[in-house]
């Protein structure tokens, strides 16, 4: 009999959403059964193990304690997967490379933990740290999408990444688009893999799935603004869930090396 695949779930700096959807395809693991052993949950169980054949690792690096935590996760874990938005861009907590970091956390936080570890520090996605073998993004993840990558893991198969605009999926669904509404969408520019799931309900894409590596930023701006749309609040949108990436695309070309 071939042996389990062990799988570990392990949180740093996030809202818990990324872990909960992957509880929500409890079908989908119950199915998987004898081939996978869930050996690291802390979050439905109280007994958990520290070696794992794939981890899937929700939050962003935002403290110390995450710091050594990840580099902790990556030495136990032969194959490792940044479960959603945070993880994988930074998400929302990235913000703070566009801002004064310091005010920001006196706003948040007033008064910091005096553990040392707990203090916050410049908050990013866990590829900044450690080797990440695959990204399933999104805030949170789409359940059908981590059903799918359990399956090819137990299948032994290649993990298989959506290279494509939200627009794509947008349009074979024909929808009507939003920027010809007047809303701005930022689906051009943004990873899809979603089902254009925002705006198949009329609720233009912000781009929790990350830009695409390829994005081409200045044009797609332009286009924006020659479409009428604000450019400030098109800037708002790109880095609700990206700003670090968003600040990396726009570095000059000899600061980006
Ligand atoms: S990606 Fe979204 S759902 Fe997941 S932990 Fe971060 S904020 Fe929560
Ligand atoms: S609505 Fe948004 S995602 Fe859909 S085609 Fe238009 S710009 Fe692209
Ligand atoms: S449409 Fe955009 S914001 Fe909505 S789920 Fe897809 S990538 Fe995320």
């Amino acid at each position: 009999m071939n042996k389990k695949l062990r799988i570990g779930v392990k949180s740093i700096t996030g809202c818990a959403g990324c872990q909960l959807s992957l509880y929500f395809i409890e079908d989908v693991l119950l199915e998987l059964l004898d081939k996978i052993d869930l050996v690291a949950a802390p979050m439905i169980k109280s007994k958990n193990e520290e070696e794992y054949d794939v981890l899937f690792i929700e939050g962003s690096v935002s403290s110390q304690d995450d710091l050594d935590n990840l580099l902790k996760f990556r030495k136990q874990a032969k194959f490792l997967i940044a479960l959603g938005a945070c993880a994988s861009h930074g998400c929302m907590q990235s913000m703070k490379h566009l801002m004064n970091e310091k005010e920001v956390e006196k706003d948040v936080y007033n008064k910091f933990p005096s553990d040392k570890r707990l203090k916050p520090i410049t908050s990013v996605p866990i590829h900044k740290h450690v080797k990440v073998d695959f990204y399933i993004p999104g805030c949170p993840p789409n359940n059908e999408e981590i059903a799918q990558v359990f399956k090819w893991l137990v299948q032994g198969k290649r993990l298989k990444v959506y290279d494509k605009a939200v627009c794509h999926e947008c349009s074979l669904k024909e929808n009507y688009c939003l920027l010809d509404q007047g809303i701005e969408c930022l689906g051009p520019l943004m990873n899809g893999g979603c089902k254009a799931l925002c705006p198949d309900y009329n609720h233009p894409c912000t781009g929790c799935r990350g830009m695409l590596d390829d994005a081409n930023l200045k044009s797609g701006k332009e286009m924006l603004k020659d479409k009428g749309f604000d450019p400030d609040m098109m800037i708002k949108r790109m880095t609700k869930y990206n700003a670090l990436q968003f600040k990396e695309f726009e570095k000059p070309p000899e600061e980006s090396k």
